[in-house]
């Protein structure tokens, strides 16, 4: 019979990698706590309409990359390609505008695009985010960057760039995307087909584009922070000094104008030296209409996402936090009483602890214990037993050493 595979750009996650998952969900949930964000989990599921109207329809993740079906009452659905249309939707429906202090959200989950599969690059894939919603400040967009990039270090990633940029807002853009329309025709023949349309929809997706000839094109084309109002000027300006404030070092990219519709004034981005092509972890900034836009109250909110196979990808050194492991191991199948006993106090007490009940013989034990990934095998022989001993073997370092049979949980806590 022929076998089922995953769908393409899908990936299943198990031992040994999904102890790097754990890590990062771990240490990303203790730093956003620190930082007074509450956990979010919206639908994975939600109407067509909120991101075409969220994320702009010009935008390549609406036009190529949205997975979007019908449900059987005819509902246009989409799994969502991303999570800020969501939790504006939802502190929305909720009213969490008016009930909850203070807006700070985080979230982690997976999202979906229709994408060209490569490494680093999937059409399930997983975002860690936040959301920040109320305080207009160019302390608070410092802030949403300082955390991003400390989560990075905490992570162990260390070779980073930061990229910032005003993208303007509905007061100075207009008229910079007529004309950059304008400047953009004058070389309508030379861009893709995509881009020539876009030179019409929304010139501002133009800098979005991958294809070499367009890039050098753009990169000739005026760009959105010579042409702020004084307020997104002010703006800027005061991000720079307030990430001095943070020590976060950054370089400004004219260019950088991120492929999603609803940004307004602070743009940023964080990638790596060490991921090749896919060298993006890490995307956000400041959007001032989305909330009003899907109709909710005027309020701004900041936030960003970052790819979590990304950052696992760097994890790969990583010496992992992950719990010791424990293996029991018996000298004679008689003794399997004292076993399951000891087995079981040591999981009641928190460790992680297997054995395995048929088996005959201590190296075959032993070879399992290391099969399994194991730290430590506790060795119970008939003899100790009488004496009120046990054996710790150290599987990583082969040292063994007896100790008490009432002490070994104390032993044990401090040895792990
Ligand atoms: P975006 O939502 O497009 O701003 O992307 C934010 C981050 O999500 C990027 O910097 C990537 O790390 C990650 N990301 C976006 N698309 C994909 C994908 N198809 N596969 C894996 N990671 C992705």
């Amino acid at each position: 019979m022929s076998k089922i595979i995953a769908p393409k750009g899908t990936h299943d996650i198990y031992m040994p990698e999904i102890e790097k998952w754990h890590f990062l969900e771990k240490v990303t949930r203790e730093h956003f706590q620190a930082y007074f964000y509450s956990e979010i989990r919206t639908p994975i599921f939600e109407r067509a309409e909120l991101f075409q109207r969220g994320i702009g329809r010009e935008t390549e993740v609406v036009q190529k990359e949205m997975y979007q079906f019908e449900d059987r009452a005819q509902r246009k659905m989409v799994l969502r390609p991303e999570n800020t249309a969501s939790v504006v939707r939802s502190a929305i429906e909720n009213n969490l505008f008016n009930t909850f202090y203070p807006l700070r959200f985080f979230y982690m989950g997976p999202m979906f695009r229709y994408d060209k599969p490569q490494k680093g690059r999937y059409r399930q894939f997983h975002q860690l985010g936040v959301e920040i919603f109320g305080e207009e400040s160019s302390f608070l967009d410092a802030e949403v960057i300082s955390v991003a990039f400390s989560l990075l270090n905490k992570c162990g990633l260390n070779n980073l760039n930061l990229e910032i940029n005003s993208v303007g807002c509905k007061e100075c853009r207009p008229s910079y995307l007529s004309v950059l329309s304008k400047e953009a025709d004058k070389n309508r023949e030379d861009f893709c087909k995509n881009c020539q349309r876009k030179v019409d929809t929304n010139p501002l997706r133009i800098f979005d584009c991958k294809i070499e000839k367009c890039k050098e094109i753009a990169s000739d084309l005026p760009k959105i922070n010579d042409n702020l109002c004084d307020s997104c000027d002010e703006n800027f300006e005061g991000l720079k000094e307030s990430l001095f404030y943070f020590g976060v070092d950054f370089k400004i990219n004219p260019m950088l104008v991120r492929g999603l519709d609803y940004y307004t004034k602070t743009a940023f981005e964080i990638t790596s030296n060490q991921l090749g092509a896919q060298n993006a972890l890490l995307g956000g900034g400041r959007y001032a209409n989305l909330v009003e836009e899907l109709g909710g109250p005027k309020i701004s909110g900041i936030g960003f996402a970052a790819g979590m196979e990304r950052i696992i990808l760097h994890l790969k050194e990583l010496e992992l936090l992950r719990d010791k492991r424990i293996f029991i191991v018996l000298q004679k199948p008689e003794l399997l009483n004292e076993g399951i006993t000891l087995c079981q106090q040591l999981r009641e007490r928190g460790f992680v602890v297997l054995m395995d009940y048929k088996s005959k013989g201590i190296g075959k034990q032993l070879k399992k214990a290391e099969k399994a990934n194991c730290d430590i095998a506790l060795i119970i022989g008939e003899e100790e037993i009488s004496s009120g001993l046990l054996s710790i073997k150290k599987l990583r370092t082969h040292n063994q050493l007896q100790v008490k049979r009432k002490e070994i949980f104390k032993i044990l806590k401090e040895q792990i």
